[in-house]
């Protein structure tokens, strides 16, 4: 009889046990599509087969499978969102150093809007959202009296790509945004941010980590090292746009400088050697004005701008063993 009964106990236990693992899981799943939905109805309006070209400086390539404009803060969600959902993300921002191919970007397109009110700037430092238009960036800069950043107008980038490049200008002003860089909030495809510093980001000629990692830059800050009368900043920063468009191609449909620079030498020097400049293939032709640059003559595709990167590289090399790198990036 106490056999029984303590059997009996043991059954209702196992029993009380296993539907008190079931309530736990049947919760947990709850929370799960909870979570889901919240994230699903919180994040900005997704796009499915958006055009991608009029997002590039090129005016060149396919469509997004899917598209999402959104402020660099909102790019944690929606990073964790698409990793919940196993869609591969791709980031964009103002799309002036990359080739979109033809055949257009599987998985999730998410252009960086501008957001100039993530602008913070204290008595050393400043720090920007990651889709700040360098332009604004600039222009915020030197109304609040803030030098030392004029190197980097007219560089038609925001500062996530411009960090992500480690872009800069070149010549005896040589000046690189790792030389104001102190840190930045970087995000993972699961959406968990944290901070880094320089040593983190290994920077180098139009080099930086992020090039080799999946970590999406959220906000970056810089330190500031002079201040001085707007008026003269805003007066610098005009000279440096009117020089840069007095060097450079007028066809604006353009990436800027294709190659890295080659051991020192200018990679246009090189090309211009090779007997390069004017070539055409399709609608892509390069730069009679700076043979380092691509322009689209109007309809150039994705293929003839690649067809033209190949032969550089093919008569560079075949001329003067040299191995071009490009500085544009593939997306696609
Ligand atoms: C007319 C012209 C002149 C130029 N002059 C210069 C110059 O003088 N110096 C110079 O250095 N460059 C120059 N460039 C190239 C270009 O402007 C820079 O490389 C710029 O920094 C790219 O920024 P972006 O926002 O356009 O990046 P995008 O072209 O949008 O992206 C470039 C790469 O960065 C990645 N990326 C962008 N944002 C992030 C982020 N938040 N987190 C992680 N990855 C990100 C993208 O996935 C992509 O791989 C020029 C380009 C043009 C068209």
């Amino acid at each position: 009889m106490k056999v029984r009964k303590s059997r009996t106990f043991f059954v209702l236990g196992i029993d009380a046990f296993a539907f008190g693992l079931f309530c736990a899981f049947f919760v947990y799943k709850i929370c799960v599509l909870v979570r889901f939905f919240y994230m699903e109805f919180d994040l900005p309006h997704i796009r499915e087969n958006v055009p991608l070209k009029n997002f590039t400086t090129w005016k060149i390539g396919g469509s997004a499978r899917f598209f999402i404009e959104a402020k660099s803060a909102e790019v944690p969600k929606i990073l964790s969102w698409a990793n919940s959902k196993g869609i591969k993300t791709h980031i964009l921002g103002a799309g002036s150093n990359v080739l979109i191919k033809d055949s257009g970007v599987d998985g999730l397109v998410v252009r960086l809007k501008d957001d100039v009110s993530s602008v913070k700037i204290s008595e050393e430092t400043v720090s920007a959202g990651a889709g700040v238009r360098l332009a604004q960036f600039v222009d915020c800069l030197a109304k609040n009296g803030v030098s030392g950043f004029e190197f980097l107008a007219g560089i038609p980038g925001t500062i996530g790509g411009s960090v992500f490049m480690n872009a800069g200008v070149g010549g005896s002003d040589r000046r690189e945004i790792s030389d104001v860089f102190i840190g930045a909030q970087l995000c993972s495809r699961k959406g968990e941010r944290f901070w880094v510093g320089p040593d983190f980001m290994e920077f180098s000629h139009r080099k930086s980590a992020l090039q080799s990692s999946e970590n999406v830059l959220i906000f970056a800050s810089f330190k500031i090292e002079k201040k001085s009368c707007p008026d003269e900043i805003l007066k610098k920063t005009r000279e440096n746009i009117e020089a840069r468009l007095k060097r450079e191609p007028k066809n604006r449909r353009n990436a800027g400088s294709v190659f890295k620079a080659c051991g020192g030498v200018p990679a246009g020097f090189l090309i211009d050697k090779a007997g390069l400049k004017g070539c055409r293939i399709g609608d892509a032709q390069i730069s009679g004005v700076h043979a380092n640059w691509i322009e689209n003559l109007g309809c150039a595709t994705s293929s003839d701008v690649e067809a033209l990167i190949n032969l550089a590289k093919e008569k560079v090399f075949e001329k003067f063993g040299a191995r071009l790198e490009e500085e544009v990036r593939f997306l696609g």
